[in-house]
């Protein structure tokens, strides 16, 4: 067991320090997971991921709040003993803090400007979350949160971290059920919240704050948020995409949306065109199949069509096609998937849903229809020649 059971956190006082060095207190039997005397490393915790980096050169990959203590996971063994150098990844680090900053000044506006409550953040790899309660998010609720951000970034005020005793910690936008001293991080005239993450010193280093999506989820509404790098990469990336949509339309970037809605239309009335298309070309093939099928000695003219692959509903208008001119039965079979469609004239006598019922349960398949048209499927492609006998 150890001696020292505390690891000082260095984060707690300077978020800007990017190297230490500390002694390794305990090590596991594999070396993978490594105590130290203090730590600069952030644990993941409050919404916010752990700090990477290296411990004597060696790869952290994962650092774990163990209340007392913090576990730094290694990617290889630790052989170092005694003191040891470690440093973070400082861009890593520096996202974090813009992103959990500008969560604390967001939801003080959401607080201030519509009386929204964040219940919960999360920090992600592209993006964070703050889900909201306490009302509807409107996008104009949106707009006007994003604009006063923006305006308290650019006032660039203060940000500070202290400690003050739980009882006498006064004015918190969230109480804390922490008892003891809670670390209390304020930004100048506009916040206070007890929060043990790592934060930038002035709201002008957050950068600019871009909201993006709302969700709904039960009775909260989460909405997407990105600063500072985040916010200008996705910028980028966003006008990346929508440029290159604005060079298929040869438009300028604003002109974009009502241009895709104006081909949509058009693409929409060009399928309506096609598929009246296919019909009329669907009675003219039934027609013409009828003029060119000679009738057999009891006057009905049979037809069957047989098809490899492909779709027997395409060929249902020209069934209908035929068999409208009277005293006509039409078949088609598709191969795969094995199936079969029976269509027949009103004065035929023939009662297509019923005929291809008891074909189809002699052949161990299925289907049905109605007494003019009827379809079904069988097992087996072998099976499609008697099928088609067995309809006469
Ligand atoms: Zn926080």
């Amino acid at each position: 067991m150890t001696l020292d059971p505390m690891t000082e956190r260095l984060y707690y006082t300077d978020s800007y320090k990017r190297d230490f060095s500390a002694r390794v207190v305990e090590r596991s039997a594999d070396g993978l997971t490594v105590y130290l005397d203090r730590t600069l490393f952030y644990p993941s915790s409050g919404g916010q991921p752990f700090d990477a980096g290296s411990i004597a050169g060696v790869a952290v990959v994962d650092v774990v709040d163990e209340e007392e203590r913090i576990a730094h996971r290694l990617a290889a063994p630790l052989a170092a003993e005694g003191e040891v150098s470690a440093e973070i990844d400082w861009a890593r680090r520096f996202d974090h803090m813009q992103q959990h900053s500008g969560q604390h000044l967001l939801s003080a506006v959401f607080e201030e400007l519509f009386g929204l409550h964040t219940v919960s953040f999360h920090l992600g790899a592209e993006s964070a979350t703050i889900d909201l309660e306490g009302g509807p998010v409107e996008s104009r609720t949106v707009v006007e949160a994003e604009r006063r951000a923006n305006q308290l970034v650019s006032e660039n005020r203060a940000l500070d971290v202290r400690f003050e005793d739980a009882r006498a910690a006064q004015g918190l936008r969230k109480a804390s059920e922490r008892e003891g001293t809670l670390r209390i991080v304020s930004i100048e005239g506009l916040d206070r919240s007890a929060c043990g993450g790592t934060h930038v010193r002035s709201t002008g280093e957050i950068g600019p704050i871009l909201l993006r999506r709302t969700e709904k989820i039960r009775q909260s509404v989460r909405v997407e948020f990105v600063c500072g790098g985040r916010a200008v990469r996705r910028a980028r990336a966003d006008f990346e995409a929508l440029s290159k949509i604005a060079q298929m339309f040869s438009a300028p970037l604003d002109d974009v949306a009502p241009m895709v809605a104006a081909q949509l239309e058009t693409a929409k009335a060009g399928d309506r065109a096609r598929r009246k298309l296919e019909l009329d070309l669907a009675a003219f093939h039934g027609k013409e199949l009828y003029a060119t099928t000679g009738p057999g000695p009891d006057g009905m003219r049979r037809a069957v069509q047989r098809l490899e692959r492909g779709n027997l509903e395409d060929l249902r208008a020209v069934a209908q096609n035929f068999t409208a001119q009277g005293k006509g039965v039409f078949v088609a079979t598709l191969k795969d998937p094995p199936s079969v469609l029976l269509a027949t004239s009103a004065d035929s006598g023939v009662d297509a849903g019923k005929v291809l019922k008891a074909a189809l349960t002699g052949a161990g398949g299925r289907g049905g229809g109605n007494a003019r048209i009827a379809q079904g499927s069988v097992p087996d492609a072998g099976l499609l020649d008697a099928l088609v006998a067995s309809l006469g």
